[in-house]
């Protein structure tokens, strides 16, 4: 099945993913959806993009595990190689660093580093035989200006941004191209509990974005109108950092 297409998405039961996963499925993708434990969640987006008239293969691990990666996903690539995939999974543990644990550290680092590590050391072994292929590692503004109370976070999404440069120019010569989308602050259960009177005067448009607007830069980059980027960060967060 050369020409169909398919995406990865990683933490694509909720939030920007399942809003990715959505995008995607409008565009012509059938998918693979990651989540790690929201089982009723993914079984919903599943009906969705199914909707939409795609095909949706539920592949619940923990990003962070790299045995579980491996047992989900070797078996699924010897079926078949996904055109695209999205490294998305993650989530904040936030302290100032003085009052950080070890624990809040190596969580926030292992689901955004090791997560993409294993994820796509496995998909991107299996594009460079097909010799092509589009990743984007959903990363984060607070990787580019540092955020207060983010040290962790920061670290790891900023590593994230290194990793898909030094990736992109790895595999360009075999026509996959690697890129970031960097959200600002999106409605998601993620920013759910933020203190909306202290975030909206750091946001120009004055409010903050919709999954959807995050989706949107996904699927460009995954799309037919993108096949001279590589190795580029593109914000989406109203101005938040420019
Ligand atoms: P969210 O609503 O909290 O959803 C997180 C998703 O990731 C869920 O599907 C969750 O699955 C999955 N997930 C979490 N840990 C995982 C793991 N170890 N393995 C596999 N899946 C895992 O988060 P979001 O706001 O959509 O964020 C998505 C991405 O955008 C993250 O990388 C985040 O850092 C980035 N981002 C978000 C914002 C924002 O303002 N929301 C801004 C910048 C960047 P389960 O439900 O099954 O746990």
């Amino acid at each position: 099945m050369d020409n169909a297409k398919t995406a990865l998405i990683t933490g694509a039961s909720r939030g920007i993913g399942a809003a990715i996963a959505r995008a995607l499925a409008r565009d012509g993708f059938d998918l693979w959806l990651n989540y790690r434990s929201d089982h009723e969640a993914a079984a919903a987006v599943q009906r969705s993009v199914e909707e939409a008239g795609r095909r949706c293969k539920l592949l619940p691990f923990d990003v962070a595990d790299g045995d579980a990666v491996k047992a989900a996903l070797e078996p699924a690539l010897e079926e078949e190689v996904p055109f695209a995939l999205v490294n998305n999974a993650g989530f904040a543990r936030d302290a100032l660093l003085v009052w950080m644990s070890q624990q809040e550290w190596r969580d926030v680092l292992a689901v955004h580093l090791d997560g993409f590590y294993s994820v796509t050391k496995l998909v991107v072994a299996a594009m460079l035989r097909k010799r092509r292929g589009r990743i984007v590692n959903v990363v984060s503004t607070s990787g580019q200006s540092g955020i207060p109370g983010q040290v962790n976070y920061s670290a790891a999404k900023a590593g994230l941004i290194g990793a898909t440069k030094a990736l992109a120019a790895e595999v360009a010569k075999r026509n996959i191209l690697v890129n970031a989308v960097s959200p600002g602050f999106i409605e998601t259960d993620m920013t759910k509990n933020l203190p909306l009177d202290r975030i909206l005067p750091m946001i120009p448009l004055g409010r903050l974005g919709t999954p959807e607007e995050a989706a949107g830069a996904v699927a460009f980059l995954c799309s037919d109108r993108a096949t001279y980027i590589t190795g580029q960060v593109i914000a989406v967060n109203g101005g938040t950092y420019m």
